[in-house]
């Protein structure tokens, strides 16, 4: 039987949720307060079939490997290392966080992820989980995966998707 139409596998938000705390910077002068998401992500993989066992990709493996990266930022306050409005600082066992240069919130730094990157929007979280993901399909050897889609939802009804081709 040829198989030429195209497969993806997903595996969707039930399952892959971070609970974070987060602020991030607007246009001009506006910055927003501290708070939190229950954070929901859904990932797509687009690739050929493993003719040896008829998958794009191993759900459990997929599964794994997303449950991991989730829980690295859960139960964190996550910050970005690339935002020019905000200067983080180290103090001990604390990061301080500057906006404009006034003194705004100081969190223990256990509790901290600081992530590469300029804004914690969840268009810049996809992306950065993304990535992460890419990285460990390149581990198990996942070469038949061509493209990687991402959504990461902040709120029922709102969210942001990255797709990356491979
Ligand atoms: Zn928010």
């Amino acid at each position: 039987m040829p198989h030429t139409g195209k497969f993806s596998v997903t595996v969707t938000k039930d399952y892959l949720v971070f609970a974070s705390a987060h602020f991030i910077t607007f246009k001009g002068h506006r910055c927003e307060g501290l708070h939190g998401h229950n954070y929901r992500v859904s990932v797509t993989l687009e690739g050929s079939l493993d003719e040896e066992v008829w998958f794009v990709f191993d759900f459990v493996a997929l599964k794994h490997i997303m449950r991991r990266l989730c829980d690295e930022i859960d139960h964190k306050v996550l910050l970005p290392l690339e935002n020019p409005k905000l200067t983080l600082g180290e103090q001990g066992d604390s990061i301080t966080v500057a906006y404009d240069n006034r003194p705004r919130y100081v969190f223990p730094k256990r509790d901290c992820a600081l992530l590469p990157l300029p804004n914690t929007t969840v268009e810049m979280l996809a992306e950065y989980l993304t990535g992460l993901l890419q990285a460990e399909l390149a581990k198990e050897g996942a070469n038949g995966v061509t493209a990687i889609e991402m959504e990461v939802e902040e709120n029922f009804g709102q969210s942001a998707t990255y797709r990356l081709t491979l």
